[in-house]
């Protein structure tokens, strides 16, 4: 069983990016029957945003990936939150400082600053020099002793240490010299002259004491893994395995950032779109299956979840998102039940809201439509259903009497049989008195049969009756429509004595 966790940190909201590794950890942990830890890493508290905190764990509950252990649930490894483990990380630094793996750096900032400043003019790495690096044991302690201000940096070994990526296979960092520089490399900070963690130790140490097994996080982080790697060797630690995932681009490849309002969770809750679509679409991006749809529910995704990620960016398109919007809406029409009642109430909602713009209508019908009318709607065209606006003001004419539409008459060819087939239909109708889906299923049948046998003016006759039954061209199947409105409505819009 994996142990995996999500680490955010609250210095900004839960994003599509940042979900999508959310979701990930929690389909490997219930994959295998693991735990999914949430962990706070709030070490940047300058940068952190004072609600974030809690709209992460909303957001997170929202999308369905409840944490086994962390914030709000406790755990054995607790707490989960990296401010309240301060002294851990100090204690940690002290372990590495006494077996020599790590020492104390005294430089000012403005003597790094001169360093990377002159050591970037003369075209080398901007790596710390590792003056403090030399500084003898007795000295080093006397000076920290008395006071003065002090980081804690790792000894990071002249190699790097290589790793195997579950994704991207074996990781060797090259120390590029001249020109290009890779900082990330140099002796990494540890513990700040606050005393408090960088976000290096406080990653590692947590991973390890939570007994992490798995990482997945974003690929913005591979350059630091070579760094925790080093700390893990300098501890004795064996380390987690890694995966990372490629970064999310838009069509024109730029990076998704959290920045970017519209892909906050935020915004996808505003749109309607259902949480069961928003991890299906996540789940979609960089994950592939074998499966023969795209289509799965959270439950879903955790029996076929593998490690099977593509390598590089990962292009969002949004249309996809809508596509599966389509047929979660459907199976929650086929399965019914409180996610369907949802639906239904949203829709029922934006009917009677004050501001609505179908307020008018509603004045022109005299009351209010009940849920079931509304709820038989829905049910007929679960599969156009994006959201509750949207499907309103595709299936209006449902919500209004269209007496407009009469004066309107749908255009006939010239062809002169045509006429008389409508009247015949009309007066069919008419008296038909038994309404229900297969009677009227037969009648429409006639007129499209029609059609199809090329009898002239057969698809004439059928779009006038649509046309005069919801004043649209397109829409749900005619006789559904029919049904739904009831025999005295259809017949008043097709201007017939009933
Ligand atoms: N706190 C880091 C973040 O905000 C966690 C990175 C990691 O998963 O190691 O993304």
């Amino acid at each position: 069983p994996a142990r995996t966790r999500f680490a955010p940190s609250p210095t900004g909201y839960l994003h599509l990016g940042s979900l999508r590794t959310a979701l990930f950890n929690y389909l490997l942990a219930k994959r295998t029957g693991g735990q999914f830890l949430l962990r706070i890493e709030d070490t940047d508290q300058k940068r952190t945003i004072p609600d974030a905190e809690q709209r992460l764990f909303q957001d997170l509950r929202w999308a369905g990936l409840q944490w086994d252990e962390g914030p709000e649930v406790g755990g054995p490894y607790g707490p989960y939150k990296q401010s309240e483990r301060s002294l851990v990380y100090k204690e940690h630094a002290q372990k590495l400082l006494d077996s020599g793996n790590a020492y104390r750096c005294f430089c000012s900032a403005e003597r790094l600053n001169a360093l990377a400043e002159h050591r970037h003019k003369l075209g080398l790495a901007t790596d710390y020099d590792r003056t403090c690096a030399s500084i003898p044991k007795e000295e080093s302690d006397d000076r920290a002793h008395r006071g003065e201000s002090h980081t804690i940096r790792l000894k990071v070994p002249d190699q790097y240490p290589t790793y195997k990526d579950l994704i991207y296979g074996t990781f060797r960092p090259l120390k590029k010299r001249g020109h290009v520089t890779e900082s990330s490399f140099e002796d990494p900070i540890l513990l700040k002259s606050d005393g408090l963690p960088t976000y290096h130790l406080a990653n590692v140490v947590d991973d390890h004491l939570m007994k992490i097994t798995h990482v997945i996080r974003g690929s913005e982080w591979m350059p630091s893994t070579p760094k925790h790697i080093a700390m893990y060797s300098a501890f004795g630690w064996t380390p987690p395995s890694f995966a990372h995932v490629g970064l999310l681009v838009d069509e024109k490849g730029n990076k998704l950032s959290k920045r970017n309002f519209d892909t906050d969770i935020t915004a996808f809750k505003e749109m309607e779109i259902f949480p069961e679509t928003l991890t299906n679409f996540a789940a979609l991006l960089g994950w592939s299956h074998k499966e023969k749809s795209d289509v799965m529910d959270l439950k879903t995704l955790v029996d076929k979840f593998t490690l099977k990620f593509t390598k590089g960016n990962t292009t969002v398109t949004f249309g996809k998102m809508q596509f599966l919007q389509r047929k979660h809406a459907l199976s929650r029409a086929q399965v019914g039940g409180a996610k369907f009642q949802e639906m239904v109430t949203n829709v029922a909602n934006l009917l009677t809201a004050p501001d609505s713009p179908y307020q008018d209508w509603r004045k022109v019908v005299g009351s209010s439509f009940p849920e079931e009318y509304i709820a038989q709607i829905i049910a007929v065209d679960a599969e156009n259903y994006t959201n509750a606006n949207e499907f309103l003001y595709r299936n209006a004419y449902f919500f209004t009497p269209l007496r407009p539409f009469h004066d309107a008459r749908a255009p006939m060819s010239t062809s002169s049989d045509i006429p008389m087939r409508a009247q015949q239909f009309l007066s069919s109708i008419a008296t038909e008195q038994d309404w229900n889906k297969e009677n009227l299923m037969r009648k429409v049948h006639e007129i499209i049969d029609g059609r199809e046998q090329g009898k002239a003016g057969s698809k004439d006759v059928y779009h006038y009756l649509r046309k005069m039954v919801t004043g649209q061209e397109e829409g749900m199947r005619i006789y559904d429509v029919m049904l739904i409105l009831g025999r005295r409505e259809t017949l008043a819009r097709l201007g017939v004595e009933a």
